[in-house]
């Protein structure tokens, strides 16, 4: 890309010192001669932008899940288990610790597959963090509920205990419920994974207080995703104790500003969204985000007319991985 950049400068100079030294007005032809190369140099880097910007973007998105299911078979390899990643079927006798950190492994990789995957239709599934809220969280199941379409939401129990009757409406109306912690304290929860584990079990306390002990909460997402070299050991928890947890492939931005506009809104959500087949938006329904709501019938209905299909995330995947995982969570 610097060596485009640097090609482009080159001419862009040399095109006046050229045109000098002819002492009068170029041939129209000698002209577009000069200007056609420099208008490839210019789109070739314009691509390389664009790609840099989407790698980056997608370094911190989905693809961080993937990073992290390298590591965990990068130990596995390394205790001498890596054949198991290959094989569907799991062998019932010499169950360790690295069996059980490749059975769940495998939990997350089939959790994340399931919603990955390249069908023939396009889906989309919303979700909104942070909530609930009085006002932001009821007029998102307003807009919600007008436009026909179920979403997620991964709530904080903090918020939960205080606004149950709101929980007990995002569930009332079908949508899913995923645990986002008790605090969303970055310095409490990320202190060790022992401190995350007591705060999301906090939460998870707390939403079963409302919608009952039966509720499946095996579906998280971290306080600002999992991605980062230091949260390794956090994600190897969470893996272990038998839950999944899933990042985002497209956001709208609104937490990236203290007041973001609604045009930033949509355009972030455009610029994250293009060309995905299957997208996970971030969105959040925590306290002050009214150009979220603001946004939301654009962008439902922009999505709409992309002809993706909305669903809430599953709460769990029904495979013989997860009856397997629950046999060996008893004995662990
Ligand atoms: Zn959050």
């Amino acid at each position: 890309m610097l060596l485009n950049f640097v090609f482009f400068f080159t001419s862009m100079i040399w095109v006046p010192i050229e045109i000098k030294k002819e002492g009068k007005l170029m041939k129209k032809k000698d002209l577009l001669f000069l200007l056609i190369p420099i208008a490839i140099i210019i789109a070739i880097s314009s691509d390389e932008v664009l790609n840099l910007v989407q790698e980056s973007y997608e370094s911190f998105s989905i693809n961080a899940e993937a990073k992290a299911l390298t590591e965990l078979k990068g130990e596995a390899k390394e205790a001498g288990h890596d054949d198991e990643l290959q094989d569907d079927e799991f062998k019932e006798s010499d169950v360790g610790f690295t069996d059980i950190l490749v059975r769940r492994e495998r939990l997350t990789q089939s959790y994340m597959d399931q919603i990955m995957k390249v069908v023939e239709e396009k889906i989309v599934y919303l979700t909104f963090d942070d909530g609930p809220t009085p006002v932001i969280t009821n007029d998102i199941l307003d807009i919600l509920a007008e436009e026909g379409v179920e979403a997620t939401f991964f709530v904080l129990g903090q918020h939960v205990e205080k606004f149950p009757h709101i929980l007990q409406r995002i569930h009332e109306e079908g949508h899913i419920v995923g645990n986002h912690t008790y605090s969303h304290n970055y310095s409490k929860i990320y202190r060790s994974p022992d401190h995350y584990m007591e705060d999301l079990l906090m939460g998870e306390e707390a939403i079963k207080a409302v919608l009952g002990e039966d509720y499946e909460l095996t579906l998280t997402r971290f306080p600002g995703g999992s991605f980062g070299g230091y949260k390794g050991a956090f994600r190897r928890r969470l893996i272990e104790e038998g839950y999944v947890y899933i990042d985002w492939n497209s956001l709208n931005g609104d937490s990236e500003k203290s007041s973001p506009s609604k045009e930033y809104l949509i355009s972030r959500f455009k610029q994250t969204s293009r060309g995905k087949d299957v997208l996970v938006v971030l969105m959040h329904d925590g306290y002050g985000k009214s150009t979220t709501v603001e946004t939301l019938p654009y962008i439902i209905n922009y999505l709409k007319e992309e002809g993706y299909r909305f669903k809430p995330l599953p709460q769990y995947i029904e495979t013989e991985i997860i009856k397997d995982l629950k046999i060996e969570t008893s004995t662990y």
